[in-house]
């Protein structure tokens, strides 16, 4: 019954492999940023190609733990908790701090229980436009440390870190990596002999048609010859791209109003399901033939802007119709919320051709929450 997740794993596999070419002829790890996609059904799958996951706190890295045992365990946050370190150097093999405070709190004791320490770094460069909220490098930013504050930062401190780590991109080529890395040389490039590794972050749309392999690999053997680093890469998005559908059923189709467009009330919700669509903004792709109906379509909340846009298609709906909206396995399951008392749409798993269920939702998971 609709709302309804689909995901697709043949072709998450076809990510994967592209991904693990790269590692192949490279020599990089690439994990799974599992902000993106939790989807633990698929770990299994995923451990087989990628080296591990990365988690942005003790959650992510408990799945990670549990769901890719044997595999790399990464975890990074702004600020960690006390009541969580224990458990997560139990779990974890690599740890980025966010600031050299932070190193100094906890350094000692990722280190000293064998874990690797990093620390991410803020390069200065703005690379994208438009999305100022997916931007740590956009001025006032808390995410990173600046070559300033890196300076400064005490022998002893320094001493603790096998890594840097830096995360800029979002939906980017390989290009603006390139862009990217001209800047980490240039400000902290007397540092990088000094070190093992380099994390390349996520935001590497690298299994869209149009990314640029040749130069991501040129640039990650540029990294390991130059400086003797290991490269690392934490895609999110990359691992589930055009892998998974959301689907909903039309329940009211409203007059055409004043602008001459029909509102249609939806069993999803873009605030509920696919709440990007609000927070990024965008409009994500529905499947259907391009023509001269003209709706727009909106969720069943009370929310006035609970809009997922407007769409100009073949045929003409009715009630009953389901629609089909695409690339939705990557920032939607993890996102979303039971606002207005909204079921949470169930997940399903294509494989070889055979859907199955994998997780039903109902009132008590909207009831546990409140
Ligand atoms: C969000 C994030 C990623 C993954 O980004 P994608 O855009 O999904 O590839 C990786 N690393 C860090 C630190 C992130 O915050």
């Amino acid at each position: 019954m609709t709302p309804y997740f689909l995901i697709d794993a043949d072709k998450i596999e076809q990510n994967l492999k592209v991904l693990h070419g790269v590692m192949e002829r490279t020599g990089c790890s690439i994990l799974l940023a599992q902000k993106c996609f939790s989807c633990y059904a698929l770990y299994p799958l995923i451990g087989k190609y990628l080296s591990g996951a990365t988690a942005s706190g003790l959650f992510e890295a408990r799945l990670c733990h549990e769901e890719m045992p044997g595999k790399q365990n990464h975890v990074f946050s702004p600020a960690f908790r006390e009541g969580d370190f224990d458990e997560l150097i139990q779990i974890c093999d690599h740890i980025v701090f966010n600031s050299p405070r932070q190193l100094h709190l906890f350094g000692c004791r990722a280190k000293e229980a064998g874990l690797q320490v990093g620390l991410r770094i803020n390069p200065e460069c703005s690379t994208q436009e438009g999305h100022a909220i997916y931007d740590p490098c956009a001025p006032g930013s808390r995410l990173g440390t600046t070559i300033e504050v890196f300076d400064a930062m005490p022998q002893d401190d320094f001493d603790l870190l096998d890594g840097l780590h830096f995360h800029t991109l979002c939906e980017q080529n390989s290009d603006d990596l390139e862009t990217t890395l001209n800047a980490v040389e240039e400000r902290f490039g007397k540092y990088l002999p000094r070190m093992k590794w380099i994390n390349f972050g996520g935001g590497h749309h690298i299994t869209r048609a149009d990314y640029d392999i040749p130069r991501l690999e040129r640039l990650i053997t540029h990294m390991s010859r130059q400086y003797g680093l290991h490269v690392i890469l934490e895609p999110g998005e990359a691992v589930a791209l055009n892998a998974g559908t959301l689907h909903a059923t039309v329940l009211e189709i409203q007059p055409k109003g004043a602008d001459g467009i029909s509102n249609v009330i939806l069993d999803t919700s873009a605030a509920c399901h696919m709440p990007d669509v609000i927070e990024m903004p965008y409009l994500p792709p529905l499947i259907e033939p391009v023509g001269h109906n003209v709706y727009r379509f909106g969720g069943p909340t009370c929310l006035s802007g609970d809009v997922i846009g407007v769409y100009s298609i073949e045929r003409e709906l009715h009630e009953g119709d389901e629609l089909v909206f695409d690339d939705m396995a990557i920032y939607s399951m993890v996102k979303t919320n039971t606002f207005n008392g909204m079921p949470l749409p169930d997940i399903y798993i294509r494989k070889n051709g055979n859907v199955e269920l994998w997780k039903h939702f109902d009132y008590s998971d909207f009831k546990c929450r409140v």
